[in-house]
């Protein structure tokens, strides 16, 4: 059975991981969505809160679960027993930051945690969490970026 493990902040999930999230469960049996939940920063969404969209997102994919973990991935691909990483690549000014982790991540396992990325699907191409935050301070239209329920979870964090 082949597992994979696909790691994000997801502050929040967009369509554009939705996608890589299709995409990979068509390829893998099983795909571990985790969401890294990094003491050091502050996200808009709590890790659980992260997770509850990722869950409510992807509740018709079933062999898609979701997650969250702390520390080192490649800890955590161990302790999982899952060696393959699903990233996805926007621009050339993700590779370079995803080629340093990936080759990171497989010197850190002795070669034991490889990274499969995806290219994103073109009109997801320029969406990203940030953005998505950014629109949303300015109550900006979000319905092609986020799940209605994820727009109106956005509005109401910046309502406050
Ligand atoms: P990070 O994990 O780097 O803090 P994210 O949680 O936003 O950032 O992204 C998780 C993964 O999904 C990264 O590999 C990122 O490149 C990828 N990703 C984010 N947005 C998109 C998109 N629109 N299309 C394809 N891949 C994306």
């Amino acid at each position: 059975m082949k597992k994979a493990i696909y790691p994000g902040t997801f502050d929040p999930m967009t369509y554009g991981h939705l996608d890589i999230i299709k995409r990979a469960a068509n390829i893998f049996d099983e795909l571990v969505v985790s969401v890294l939940d990094n003491k050091e920063k502050t996200p808009l969404f709590s890790a659980q809160e992260r997770v509850n969209i990722l869950k409510e997102a992807c509740k018709d994919i079933p062999n898609v679960k979701i997650e969250s973990f702390e520390g080192l991935l490649i800890d955590y691909c161990e302790a999982k027993g899952i060696y393959v990483v699903v990233r996805g690549l926007r621009a050339i000014t993700d590779f370079e930051y995803e080629l340093q982790m990936s080759q990171m991540n497989r010197k850190l396992s002795n070669n034991k945690v490889d990274t499969v990325f995806f290219n994103t699907t073109l009109k997801y191409s320029y969406l990203s969490s940030s953005g998505v935050k950014q629109i949303a301070q300015f109550n900006g239209d979000l319905s092609a970026f986020v799940p209605d329920f994820v727009a109106d979870l956005l509005k109401e964090r910046f309502k406050r």
